[in-house]
């Protein structure tokens, strides 16, 4: 059994779509994947419509969330939650509200471009984006990359939009506690992503999650293709003393990034746990 947890299509920002990605998760030999699309649950239809002979799918979303370091600033978190039940209150309108920060972020961004003179037009830019899907700045990139001022996405965002850059601008995360009691409510579990991944910020040190543990978090990604061998023995070590599932994922882009689906995978056990967590939490599995 080969499983791979963690993976983005379309819907998100990775670039297969999600009848793409179902195939190329066959393709590449494995027996379960898990479509986690960044505070969306817009590619699952797409996925289980195309969803090929001997592949399973595993429902899931992976939630952008803050926490507080302690000293009057913000960690970020990424946090995947899977199995819940997307038509959960708690989880429509979170999605909700996070759509419209979203798009009022990236017109705020694009609307500063065209304000310098880059051919961005921000009105073009929100009606083209897919209605249930957050917006990002990789959104803004495509668009600078259509109008022929960058040759690429990475010198989009390199030149203009990384963290710190000209035109960025920061997003407003909810805390990962709350985010961690609403997958519980949707009766899905929530896994802590790439917690020692330093492109997102500051590392997610183990004292926090060892708070989040007691909150409700169910597992720690400790095979993650940005984390170095010392990383995930120490994520282990920590899992381990806190009780908390292991996973491993590759955190699949597509052609966004160069690691392939199915480079890091799960244990069968551990998806076996995820799975009885969701059925003891009460909420109707999402099926079909
Ligand atoms: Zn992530
Ligand atoms: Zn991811």
């Amino acid at each position: 059994m080969r499983i791979d947890l963690h993976a983005h299509s379309t819907a998100s920002d990775g670039t297969d779509t999600p009848a793409e990605l179902v195939a190329t998760a066959a393709a590449s030999g494995l027996n379960a994947v898990a479509l986690t699309d960044h505070d969306t649950t817009a590619g699952w239809a797409e996925a289980v419509d195309a969803l090929p002979a001997g592949l399973r799918l595993i429902r899931g979303a992976e939630f952008s969330c803050i926490a507080s370091d302690g000293r009057g600033g913000g960690v970020s978190i990424h946090l995947l939650g899977y199995l819940f039940d997307p038509d959960a209150e708690v989880i429509t309108a979170e999605q909700a509200r996070l759509r419209d920060e979203r798009r009022t972020r990236l017109r705020a961004m694009a609307e500063r471009m065209a304000t310098d003179g880059f051919p961005v037009d921000p009105d073009v830019l929100l009606a083209g984006l897919p209605p249930d899907a957050p917006a990002g700045r990789p959104h803004l990139a495509r668009a600078l990359v259509s109008a022929g001022v960058v040759s690429s996405v990475a010198e989009a965002f390199h030149r203009f939009l990384n963290t710190g850059g000209p035109y960025y601008i920061g997003r407003a995360d909810t805390d990962v506690r709350t985010v961690i009691r609403m997958v519980r409510a949707a009766g899905g579990v929530p896994v802590l992503a790439h917690p020692a991944a330093d492109r997102c910020g500051p590392l997610v040190l183990p004292d926090l999650i060892a708070e989040l543990a007691a909150e409700g978090l169910a597992g720690v990604e400790a095979d993650h293709p940005e984390h170095t061998g010392d990383e995930r023995d120490g994520l282990r070590d920590l899992a381990t003393a806190l009780g908390l599932l292991i996973t491993g994922s590759s955190d699949y882009h597509g052609a966004n990034k160069a690691v392939l689906l199915g480079q890091e995978t799960t244990d069968p056990e551990v998806l076996e746990r995820i799975e009885e967590l969701a059925a003891r939490s009460g909420v109707p599995a999402v099926t079909g």
